[in-house]
C-alpha cells in the first residue's frame, strides 16, 4: 500500500492537492488549501490541482505553468488522459458488440437465404401451374410443328389455324383459367402446409446498422483523445468532444482520414462581415463553418462542405461525394446533405452572402451576419421540414451571428 505524506505545517493532515505560486509551487493539505479562503470563506480552486488528478493527467501540471503558449494550456484543460484500464475497457465493450453484431449478421444471412429459397420455390410452383392451366405445352407442339415442316403451305395454314384456334380458347376461358390457377395456388400452400415469407424487420435492420456506426464513431473519439496534437486548433465555440465528433463525421462521410485541420477564421478575431470572412476563405476547400448565435439561447449549429469556396463563382457549387451536412450541436441533430441535391450543396458569392448552404438557403447567412434565413430540410435532409423559413438552427427571426469559426480540413 502507498504510503500517505502528511504536510509540514498540519502534520495530521495528508497531502492531497499543489498549489502553484509566483515561481514554483508547493504541496498542500486540506488546512492549507482552507488558510486560502477569502472573506467570504471562498477558495478559488482555478488553481489548485489534485494529487491524485495529476497521477492520471500530468499535463495538467502545464496549466499552471508561466509563459505558455495559451494553445497548449488550453489543451491540458479541455484534453484529459483516459486511464489505460478505461480505455481497455471501453474497446473491450466495443468488440464485445461487434461480435454480436457479426453474429446476427450471420444469423440474418441465414434467414435471408431460407426466405429467398422459399420464395424460389414458390415462384417455380405458381410457373408450373401456370404452365398447366394454360396448356403451354400445346402452344409448343405447334409451334415446333411450324417449324419443323418443309414450307409446304396448306400444312403451315393448318398449324396457323390451330394455334389460333388455342388463343381464342385461352380467351373464351380466361376468368376461369385463372380461378382455376388461384385455386390451385392455394391447395398446394395447404398440402404443403407451407410458412409464409416473413422478411426481418428493415427498421430493426436500420437501426442495428446505426448502432454499430455509432459506436465506431465512438471508438473513433476515445483514440482521438489519445493522439491528440497540441498543435491541432481547438473550437472555442464547441467543446473539444463535440468537436471531435465533427471530425469523426467528416471522415466517415468522405472515407478519408484528416490529416490536418486549420482554423482558417475566428469571427471575433478577424471581423464579422463578408469581405473578411472571404479573405480568409476564398479558393479554400473542406471548410467547416461553426456558429453562435446571439439570440436567446445562443444556439450552436455550422456545416461542412465538402466543395471549393470560390468567391467570384456566383453560382452553385457541386458535392458530387454528397458528404457534406448541417449540424445543430444544440439540437444534437445531423443533417445529411440529400444525393439529389449534391449540385447544390452551397452557393458562392462573397459581395452576396456571408455563407449559403443548399439550393434554397438550408443555412443563409447574410453579409453582415445578423440578417438571413434558413430552409433547413430543402437541400439536406430534416425529418421535420415545414418548407420555407424557420427558425430552428439559431431560435429567433434572423441568425444573428456573435461568433463564427472556420477549420480547413485538409485530408
Ligand atoms: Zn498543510
Amino acid at each position: 500500500m502507498q504510503q500517505e505524506a502528511y504536510c509540514q505545517i498540519h502534520r495530521e493532515y495528508v497531502i492531497q492537492y499543489l498549489i502553484p505560486n509566483k515561481n514554483s509551487a508547493v504541496l498542500a493539505c486540506a488546512a492549507c488549501v482552507a488558510g486560502l479562503q477569502d472573506e467570504k470563506r471562498k477558495v478559488t480552486f482555478d488553481n489548485i490541482l489534485l494529487l491524485h488528478e495529476i497521477q492520471n493527467n500530468p499535463q495538467k501540471i502545464i496549466s499552471i505553468l508561466a509563459n505558455v503558449d495559451q494553445n497548449y494550456t488550453e489543451l491540458s484543460n479541455k484534453y484529459s488522459l483516459i486511464p489505460e484500464e478505461q480505455i481497455k475497457c471501453k474497446f473491450q465493450q466495443w468488440q464485445n458488440t461487434l461480435r454480436q453484431f457479426q453474429k446476427w449478421i450471420d444469423q440474418l444471412i441465414i434467414e435471408y437465404k431460407q426466405q429467398l429459397d422459399q420464395a424460389i420455390q414458390e415462384a417455380q410452383t405458381t410457373i408450373k401451374i401456370v404452365k398447366k392451366e394454360l396448356k403451354c405445352d400445346d402452344l409448343w407442339n405447334l409451334i415446333k410443328q411450324l417449324q419443323n415442316q418443309n414450307g409446304q403451305r396448306d400444312i403451315q395454314d393448318q398449324i396457323q389455324c390451330k394455334i389460333q384456334i388455342y388463343f381464342e380458347d385461352l380467351q373464351k376461358n380466361s376468368v376461369e383459367i385463372i380461378k382455376k390457377i388461384i385455386n390451385q395456388k392455394e391447395n398446394d400452400s395447404k398440402n404443403l402446409q407451407k410458412k409464409e415469407i416473413i422478411l426481418p424487420d428493415e427498421k430493426e435492420i436500420q437501426q442495428k446498422f446505426q448502432q454499430q456506426s455509432q459506436s465506431i464513431l465512438d471508438l473513433n473519439m476515445y483514440i482521438r483523445r489519445l493522439t491528440y496534437s497540441p498543435n491541432a486548433p481547438l473550437s472555442n465555440i464547441v467543446p473539444y468532444d463535440y468537436q471531435q465528433q465533427l471530425l469523426s463525421l467528416i471522415e466517415q462521410r468522405t472515407n478519408q482520414k484528416i490529416n490536418k485541420i486549420n482554423q482558417i477564421y475566428i469571427g471575433s478575431k478577424d471581423g464579422l462581415n463578408s469581405q473578411a470572412l472571404w479573405s480568409k476563405i476564398n479558393l479554400k476547400q473542406n471548410l467547416l463553418f461553426i456558429f453562435k448565435s446571439k439570440n436567446p439561447g445562443n444556439s450552436i449549429f455550422g456545416g461542412y462542405a465538402n466543395c471549393k469556396f470560390n468567391g467570384y463563382l456566383n453560382g452553385y457549387a457541386s458535392d458530387d461525394t454528397a458528404s457534406s451536412f448541417i449540424f445543430s450541436y444544440t439540437k444534437n441533430e445531423i443533417f445529411p446533405l440529400k444525393q439529389e441535391h449534391k449540385q447544390s450543396a452551397i452557393w458562392c458569392q462573397q459581395n452576396g452572402y456571408a455563407v449559403y448552404f443548399g439550393s434554397n438557403g438550408d443555412i443563409n447567412i447574410s453579409t453582415d451576419f445578423i440578417n438571413g434565413s434558413s430552409d433547413i430540410g430543402q437541400s439536406y435532409s430534416w425529418n421535420e421540414n415545414q418548407g420555407g423559413n424557420n427558425t430552428y438552427l439559431y431560435g429567433g427571426d434572423k441568425p444573428n451571428i456573435e461568433e463564427c469559426e472556420v477549420f480547413e480540413i485538409e485530408q
